[in-house]
């Protein structure tokens, strides 16, 4: 496959900008890849398991000739690291980030960029509850979505180069504007992680009562909300702080529809309970019809 940037920088290196480096190689994409993150430690691990081709000392370095710049650092972050990167972008050259939200990483990171540096946001629809240096893998993309949400104005052989780096790491690829994006993700998967978080929370206080027995006797619905729990904290405390108004949208009618399943279940209304079910069982059939998850029992993990 045809190398589409000869030189790549990735600021931050965690689980997203692993994967992103591991299936950038996977592809040939990318000549060089240059990595940074804050910490030392992070950065000692990436130079001892080779994740990027160099691993420098400062975001500012990272950048220095990169003809593509991609942010991997949680949203509430975004800002402050275009800042530190702009004066150093070379003429030309794309930055994009990788933010689970668009609006509030547009705002904290456009007004930074210089003339002559592209900017397109992107957010891969792909991730996992493991963060850090070491939770990367070249597959994390395969099959799924990479939303962009480009501005007015884009140059169009730009994004297209951009889109097509996308699809060559496995992505499908879509556009839409940054306002529709960050209320979609809030019902598909910003909401839903708050409840998982919560249920979890309810189900820990209970813990303490009932002895672990929660922990014990864990089944399946208890165990999959947990493993959503586990997502990683700042990044998650940054997204419900970025996207507040469409979370708080959706959260509002998620309350409307438990008072009235609540109700249901008091008046013993068992029809609309059952119609309810037969809805929702519906949405999980169309999600593996459009191949974005498997149709085994349980996720096909040993259903014990
Ligand atoms: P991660 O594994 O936790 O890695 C985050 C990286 O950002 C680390 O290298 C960390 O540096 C750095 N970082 C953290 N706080 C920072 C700060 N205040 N200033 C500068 N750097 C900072 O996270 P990730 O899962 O790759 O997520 C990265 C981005 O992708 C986030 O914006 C997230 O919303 C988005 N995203 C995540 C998922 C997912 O499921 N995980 C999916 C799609 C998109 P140190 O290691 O040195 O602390």
């Amino acid at each position: 496959m045809a190398q589409l940037y000869d030189r790549v920088a990735l600021i931050g290196l965690g689980l997203i900008a692993g994967s992103l480096f591991y299936a950038m190689k996977r592809a040939g994409l990318a000549g060089v890849v240059v990595g940074y993150a804050r910490s030392a430690e992070t950065r000692d691990v990436a130079r001892e398991i080779g994740l990027c081709d160099r691993v420098v000392d400062s975001a500012a370095e990272a950048v220095e000739g990169a003809d593509l710049v991609i942010l991997c650092v949680p949203v509430g972050a975004m800002g402050a690291v275009a800042a530190e990167i702009a004066p150093h972008l070379k003429q030309g050259a794309l930055v994009s980030d990788v933010g689970s939200t668009k609006g509030a990483v547009i705002e904290a990171v456009a007004p930074h960029l210089p003339e002559g540096v592209h900017f397109i946001p992107a957010h891969p629809l792909a991730g996992t509850e493991q963060s850090g240096p070491r939770s990367g893998f070249a597959e994390l993309f395969d099959n799924r979505w990479c939303l962009l949400t480009p501005l007015e104005g884009t140059d169009p052989e730009v994004l297209e180069r951009y889109k097509e780096l996308w699809r060559q790491m496995g992505s499908n690829v879509d556009e839409m504007d940054a306002p529709h994006h960050d209320l979609v993700l809030a019902v598909t998967s910003h909401t839903p992680h708050l409840i998982a978080y919560t249920m979890v929370g309810v189900a820990d206080d209970l813990g303490r009562v009932t002895d672990s027995e929660v922990v014990q006797y864990s089944a399946a619905g208890f165990r999959d909300f947990t493993r959503i729990a586990a997502s990683d904290p700042t990044m998650w405390r940054d997204v419900f702080l970025a996207n507040k108004d469409a979370t708080l949208e959706i959260l509002g009618r998620f309350t409307e529809e438990l008072f009235a399943l609540q109700r249901a279940i008091r008046t013993g209304d068992g029809e609309q309970l059952h119609d309810y079910f037969t809805r929702t069982r519906a949405i999980r059939r169309g999600i593996i019809e459009a191949g974005q998850d498997t149709d085994a029992p349980n996720f096909g993990r040993n259903a014990k």
